[in-house]
């Protein structure tokens, strides 16, 4: 009997629709050119960059200059954060940023390194037991010492929303620009985009059916920012480096195909996610979910179980098949527990045991009655050697 496999980590990537693939592919071979030529080669290049920026701007509501082009997500929070507090040093002798103690590490990591190497100061909001900031504290502590406030918009370890535009309304009466990690996110986001009152947002293609090694940074008129990897002036000067075509077509193709089956994806995931919360939580014992019951992102399911390691844990899934995570990137033989989940105030015996489980277009909901009928198994016999 072959084994059934089932992917349910939609929030560490997902598959290219082919829709997407077929729109890059003319990109690779015949339609090569350079943006940056003067030939006919390059025109075309250089047209299908501006026209996947017209769409990508025309779909979030926004003007085509205010799309910058980015290698992926990381890079799109590298730049934001980078390049605001750079130039907010510079022009109003600003040096520090406030961000969050459970931010993806494309952002903890670059206000660490700008502290240690840049003579910046990093200080952080606090968070509730579901990981969500609140904007009182924010408007009690902005004031003009801050070089930038980077906040995530959906976590991807945990799942909850935070207030973002309330955030935005905030930032927005102050010259501190405001950037949000909106890669989780993607499918929450108004339209427009103006309404969440953000000067710089980041987004990623592979996380919408989209290719990986794409990104955007959402860059608001008027906000100051300098580039962080300089040679020519592609993007406004913004972002050296000869354009990545097909992949930035991809970007847009799959950001055009997310926004029309919006609805449908939201509804679809939705209902697979609180299935699968309320399976766990009924099936299991000692487990408990993890960030916001209802302000969480549609596709997104997170637990911790006690004394449980979160490795075996994945492990004994795979074994059955199933592709899942413990939230954050690659916790793989390093035995700390999560910075996420040790800033929610959960104790090690939990936080060692944490499960992500995110569901896609192509979840079923079979596959979904099946991981419900194998995870209790899992948890029961690792739980049993343990004893
Ligand atoms: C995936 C992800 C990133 C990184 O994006 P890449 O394109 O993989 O570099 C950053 N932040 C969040 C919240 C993510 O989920």
């Amino acid at each position: 009997m072959t084994k059934k496999r089932v992917y349910l980590d939609y929030a560490a990537t997902t598959p290219v629709d082919p829709r997407v693939l077929e729109a890059m592919m003319p990109f690779f071979n015949e339609d090569f050119g350079n943006p940056s030529s003067i030939h006919l080669w390059g025109q075309q290049a250089e047209s299908a960059v501006e026209q996947s920026r017209e769409l990508v701007a025309q779909i979030l509501g926004c003007s085509p200059q205010e799309i910058l082009f980015t290698s992926c997500g990381s890079e799109s929070d590298n730049l934001a954060i980078r390049g605001a507090a750079f130039h907010a040093r510079q022009n109003r002798d600003a040096n520090v940023i406030l961000t969050t103690p459970v931010e993806h590490h494309a952002v903890q990591k670059t206000a660490e390194m700008l502290a240690q190497l840049h003579g910046f100061e990093v200080e952080y909001l606090s968070v509730d037991e579901t990981g969500r900031i609140n904007p009182a504290e924010l408007a009690e502590r902005i004031d003009s010492r801050l070089a930038i406030v980077s906040i995530i918009f959906g976590n991807n370890e945990i799942g909850s929303i935070n207030p973002i535009t309330e955030v935005g309304n905030i930032c927005s009466e102050t010259d501190v620009p405001f950037h949000t990690d909106a890669i989780q996110a993607w499918n929450l986001l108004p339209n427009p985009i103006t309404d969440l009152k953000v000067d710089l947002l980041s987004l990623s293609a592979h996380k919408f059916y989209g290719p990986k090694g794409v990104g955007v940074l959402y860059i608001k008129q008027g906000t100051g920012i300098l580039p962080i990897q300089t040679g020519g002036d592609q993007e406004n000067g913004l972002r050296a480096g000869t354009h990545n075509v097909p992949l930035i077509v991809g970007f847009a193709e799959s950001l055009k195909i997310a926004a029309s089956s919006r609805a449908h994806d939201n509804h679809h995931v939705q209902l697979l996610r609180d299935k699968i919360i309320e399976g766990v939580l009924s099936s299991v014992p000692n487990v408990r979910l993890t960030g916001h019951s209802s302000d969480r992102l549609p596709n997104h399911a997170s637990f911790v179980f006690r004394d449980i390691d979160a490795t075996q844990l994945l492990a004994g899934l795979d074994l059955h098949g199933f592709g899942c995570s413990s939230g954050s990137a690659c916790k793989t033989g390093d035995p700390e527990p999560s910075e996420v989940l040790s800033a929610i105030g959960l104790p090690d015996e939990w936080s060692l045991g944490a499960l992500r489980v995110t569901v896609g277009r192509d979840t079923s909901e079979d596959s979904v009655s099946y991981f419900l009928y194998i995870l209790p198994e899992v948890v029961r016999d690792l739980r049993r050697v343990k004893a």
